[in-house]
């Protein structure tokens, strides 16, 4: 190659390297959830798997919250087009409910936000950039649930991907995300879901020296039993009362302000065990296995988008959506099983406990909310969006029954359209019972924006525990985990009486005695080296009815931490502490009560 040409080539290599670099300036990508200050809105990590992200929220409950504010440096002043991500989460006729405006270094942007239907990014025009640094607030106008994934400032009025998988990758691109983390942890046990069976599962296999990762995608522990849910716990400890009875919570109502004293106990609990690493808003987005043996589970700070690979040779699925599961590839189930699959069904409920044909029915999922009484009248305005779903139901505060289930919305994919469902119901339902001059000096209070699931994805184990265990009471030569509280199916009124509102429903009670789980339902069946416990167990759709309750799944969780220090010590799979250890498993429970 002669000289010109190597000249003309290096050259042209630098003009694009500075090509390059001058568009990648030209361009601004912010996730909200990365705000500094989130004034009044909230983190909402709960649906990024079906939206992409955590977002931002203003759950004012009917007052505009105060605004989310940061600031961003931008590398060139000019001019910008300005899009957000953003939805309008009750299209019809009406003023969009979570209406909010974006100020720029002080100046607000004429367009409101919040209009359009579905996920998607909405064009506020052109903006000026004057300054290197740049202030940029989010304003709520409504304090009705105002939402923004993400701004995105760019000097080419190329409106960003829609498509999930490709918004994706122009995310990763924008943020310069490596698609894998490049930080690595490695433990004796990682756990995925802070509920109760997520911290019992913790505190057992660390009591028995092993070095535990916790990951969950809360501040606070406790799943339902959180004060963030409020859900008391039920049930009994078994032969984990020394453990149980640490983390669980007082019978206080549902939805209660109690909760926050039990809250504040569990937090100080678990933290105290040197063993365990927490990580608390880390939310898992992946887990790898090569030859059905789990390599890894990855995971992101719900609010910096930091990344950790979490390595280790035993994992827990105690998501209660059986994430960690369903990533690996493990068997799992949803649905009803149709009542001759495993001969549950009951002829005096017929269908409503268990249908001739399987279907996608599910027991449901639930937003808890509650009033406070004031010394003065207070206001709450009439919402006409809120109205096909509340009709005329008036009620001042929610319990276990304010619950939502159809079957063909699933209670994972669509958990999003469920919580803004119950929340159309709450403040539908709150608006008519404030128009009665009983009620002027009620104001709500609390409610949750937090969906409290009961059952989506089940994982399949060696034994899949069904009703049948139940009535016959079977005691497992493996039963680690027992229950004698009724069990207790749940159906949606409307199924009986269509003028039922569709949000409500009601519990079929079956009584019993002591029941058993054996431990072949607490590890996957194709999957070596992942546990689960929780409402994720190995189980039917009539079988979760009884063993979902918390302190239940909370003893689900010690017998896996118990079951990881075997599989620690011979070096083994969790079903190899079935098949080769299970005298000395047994043992250990009875020894560690
Ligand atoms: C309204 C309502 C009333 C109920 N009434 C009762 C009752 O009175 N008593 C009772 O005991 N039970 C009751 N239940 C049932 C009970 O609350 C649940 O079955 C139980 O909480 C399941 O426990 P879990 O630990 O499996 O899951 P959860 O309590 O749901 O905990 C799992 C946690 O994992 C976290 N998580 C999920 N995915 C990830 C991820 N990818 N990364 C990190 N973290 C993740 C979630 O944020 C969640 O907090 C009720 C449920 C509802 C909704």
């Amino acid at each position: 190659m002669n000289n010109n040409l190597i000249e003309l080539k290096t050259l042209l290599v630098f003009v694009l390297i500075i090509f390059n670099h001058a568009v990648a300036q030209q361009d601004v990508f912010i996730e909200t959830e990365s705000f500094k200050e989130k004034g009044g809105w909230v983190v909402d990590p709960q649906f990024v798997e079906q939206m992409g992200s955590p977002y931002l929220m203003a759950h004012g409950m009917g007052n505009p919250v105060s605004n989310a504010m940061t600031s961003v440096k931008f590398k060139k002043k000019g001019n910008y087009h300005v899009w957000a991500r953003t939805k309008n989460w009750v299209p019809g006729n009406w003023q969009a409910p979570g209406r909010f405006k974006i100020i720029v270094n002080g100046k607000t942007l004429e367009t409101t936000f919040g209009l359009t239907s579905g996920w998607s990014w909405e064009y506020a025009g052109v903006v000026n950039i004057e300054s290197k640094k740049v202030s940029i607030e989010l304003k709520d106008l409504t304090g009705f649930n105002g939402r923004c994934d993400a701004i995105y400032f760019s000097e080419s009025k190329q409106k960003p991907p829609s498509d999930i998988e490709k918004l994706k990758a122009w995310r990763a691109e924008k943020l310069s995300e490596n698609t894998s983390p490049s930080k690595e942890k490695t433990y004796d046990l990682v756990i995925t879901g802070g509920g109760i069976a997520g911290c019992a599962a913790a505190i057992a296999a660390s009591e028995r020296g092993l070095h535990v990762a916790l990951i969950h995608d809360r501040p606070l522990l406790g799943g339902n039993a959180s004060s963030e849910i409020r859900v008391h716990t039920e049930g009994i400890y078994g032969k984990y009362e020394r453990i149980l009875k640490e983390i669980d919570t007082k019978h206080y109502p549902n939805g209660s302000y109690k909760s926050k004293i039990d809250q504040k106990r569990r937090d100080i609990y678990v933290k105290s065990f040197k063993n365990i690493d927490l990580f608390l808003n880390w939310r898992a987005y992946d887990a790898k296995a090569i030859n059905n043996t789990i390599q890894y589970v990855d995971a992101k700070h719900t609010s910096t988008g930091e990344k950790i690979r979490f390595k280790a040779p035993r994992f827990v699925d105690s998501t209660g959506d059986g994430w960690i599961g369903f990533w690996a590839g493990a068997e799992f189930s949803y649905g009803r099983e149709s009542k001759d699959t495993y001969g549950e069904g009951i002829d005096e409920w017929g269908e409503l406990w268990s249908p001739e044909e399987s279907d996608n029915f599910v027991m449901g999922s639930s937003v808890l909310w509650q009033n406070e009484i004031s010394k003065k009248e207070e206001f709450f305005p009439v919402l006409p969006w809120a109205v096909d779903v509340a009709k005329d139901h008036k009620a001042r505060a929610g319990e276990w029954f304010w619950e939502y289930s159809r079957e063909d919305l699933n209670q994972i994919e669509d958990a999003e359209d469920i919580r803004d469902h119950m929340l159309r119901a709450i403040y539908g339902s709150f608006a008519n019972a404030k128009k009665l001059e009983k009620n002027k000096f009620y104001k709500l209070k609390w409610v949750s924006y937090l969906v409290g699931k009961r059952e989506s994805r089940r994982l399949v184990g060696d034994h899949i525990f069904t009703h049948n265990d139940v009535v016959n009471l079977t005691k497992f030569k493996d039963s680690v985990v027992m229950e004698k509280r009724s069990v207790d199916v749940h159906y949606q009124r409307n199924l009986k009486d269509a003028s039922q509102p569709d949000f409500l429903s009601s519990a079929l009670f079956y009584k019993t005695k002591k029941y058993y789980i054996p431990y072949r339902s607490l590890y996957s069946k194709n999957i070596t080296n992942l546990f689960m416990a929780g409402r994720n167990f190995s189980c039917s759709h009539i079988g979760l009815g009884g063993p979902r309750v918390m302190l239940t799944c909370g003893q689900m969780g010690a017998a896996v931490g118990f079951a990881a220090s075997i599989c620690k010590k011979y070096n083994v799979t969790p079903r190899d502490v079935y098949t080769k250890h299970l005298k000395e498993y047994m043992d250990l429970i009875e020894d560690k009560k």
